[in-house]
């Protein structure tokens, strides 16, 4: 099968399987759907689409970053599409976090089972008290006791805390370490002693539920064996910058995908919806310009998303930091700019959730994008730091 037939595979996998589960997901949210995604996810497996990022060895298909961004830009039309194949964050990034540095005891209980989905995870950095912008510097911590270790700490933002049977924690190990050097991670089972789910964090009105929800997380005298560290001692940050390298190419086109349907919702309209007898708002100059803006900057977005994909493929996520941060900020401004001009199209109708695309829905939704996994501002001054280097400048402040 070549790429193209894999993702025409994907195309009508989405549009006949998981497309049809939309309209109950976006009413009752996602506990309601689960068990009719579950038969969703068992046809990924029987047709052979199921993980497209993960290697043969695990049950996936082994595709380079530059090609599953491809397949990430296909399901990302629906909000249920990279759930439905188990590449959804948060577990893509735990799957890798486990690949590269879980022990043989941790691959078998937690990175087999999570890449079959019978598992879900989370994956806990950032915390209410502290400025998730600065990753370097946070509360949480994890003390030495006897042979393993004891964690204190409140945690907020951890997507899909709800059902997950093990969160990746983030805590301080060595507070008087180069700052760098703090923090370690944990994998935590949900059902350890002193870890407790507090809530799930109301997002723009609405709390969600399991997989599709971001929860408070409080970690109280929560004791771990030595065996749930994960990788170094000291290496938390670093693996976690590492972590998200990969994860904001398949955020990006998963925006692009949602900027794809926006456009088409927003050319569908313009045509069909009429002003007066015979005038459609297609028409107007203003409306035209919306629809060239939007498939423009697209196409760009598109462009860019590849050629980072290319480079971390090439160079690793610390090589291509600039790219990364480049499309980070680019595409989730032209996806929201995407999805205001479909709502802005269709009136009235598009502020509620009864327009044939889900636009109200994913513009209070992906809001988001602007600040998860790094601000914009913070993006924004990683590249600058790389352009004003070339002057012989290197301002310091936090990196994404
Ligand atoms: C929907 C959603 C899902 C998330 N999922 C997870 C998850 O699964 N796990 C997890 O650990 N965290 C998660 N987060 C948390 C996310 O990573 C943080 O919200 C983000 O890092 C920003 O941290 P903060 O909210 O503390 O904002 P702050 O750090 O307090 O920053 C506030 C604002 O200050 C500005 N700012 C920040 N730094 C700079 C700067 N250097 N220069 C200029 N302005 C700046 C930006 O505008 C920023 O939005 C999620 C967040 C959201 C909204």
């Amino acid at each position: 099968m070549d790429d193209t037939d894999l993702l025409e595979s994907y195309r009508r996998f989405l549009a006949d399987r998981v497309l049809p589960l939309e309209t109950r997901f976006l009413a009752e949210g996602f506990a309601v759907v689960e068990p009719a995604l579950a038969e969703v996810r068992a046809a990924a497996h029987e047709e052979g689409l199921w993980a497209p990022q993960l290697p043969r060895s695990l049950g996936g298909l082994g595709l380079p970053l530059a090609e599953f961004a491809e397949v990430a830009r296909v399901l990302g039309r629906s909000p249920l599409g990279h759930y439905a194949v188990n590449c959804q964050a948060p577990d893509a990034g735990n799957l890798e976090l486990l690949i590269d540095h879980g022990t043989d005891d941790q691959k078998r209980t937690y990175l087999e089972p999570l890449a079959r989905g019978e598992i879900r995870s989370c994956f806990a950095m950032t915390e209410p008290g502290r400025a998730g912008s600065n990753p370097v510097w946070m509360d949480t911590r994890a003390v030495r006791d006897g042979d393993g270790w004891r964690i204190d700490g409140r945690k907020w933002f951890a997507s899909s805390a709800e059902g997950a049977a093990f969160a990746v924690v983030v805590a301080v190990t060595d507070p008087e370490a180069e700052r760098h050097r703090r923090a370690t991670l944990f994998i935590v089972p949900t059902d350890t002693p002193g870890y407790r789910l507090e809530r799930n964090l109301p997002v723009m009105g609405e709390a969600g539920s399991g997989w599709a929800s971001h929860g408070e997380v409080v970690l109280e005298g929560c004791r771990v064996p030595a065996g749930t560290l994960l990788g170094g001692e000291g290496e938390g940050f670093r693996m976690a910058q590492e972590r998200l390298g990969p994860g904001r190419i398949h955020h990006c086109m998963r925006w692009v995908g949602i900027a794809e349907r926006a456009l088409e919702a927003l050319c569908r309209r313009a045509s069909e919806r009429e002003l007066a007898p015979g005038t459609p708002l297609a028409e107007r100059g203003v409306v035209k310009e919306w629809i060239a803006d939007t498939a423009i900057e697209l196409e760009a977005a598109r462009g860019m998303v590849r050629r980072a994909a290319a480079a971390v493929d090439r160079l690793g996520s610390r090589g291509a930091r600039v790219e990364i941060s480049m499309i980070k900020v680019f595409t989730a401004r032209v996806m929201l700019d995407a999805l205001d001009r479909a709502i802005q199209v269709h009136g009235g109708l598009g502020v509620t959730d009864l327009a044939p695309d889900p636009l109200a829905w994913l513009w209070r939704h992906e809001r988001a994008a602007r600040i998860y996994d790094g601000p914009d501002e913070v993006h924004r001054q990683v590249v600058a730091r790389a352009m004003l280097k070339r002057f012989g400048g290197t301002p310091g402040g936090s990196g994404a």
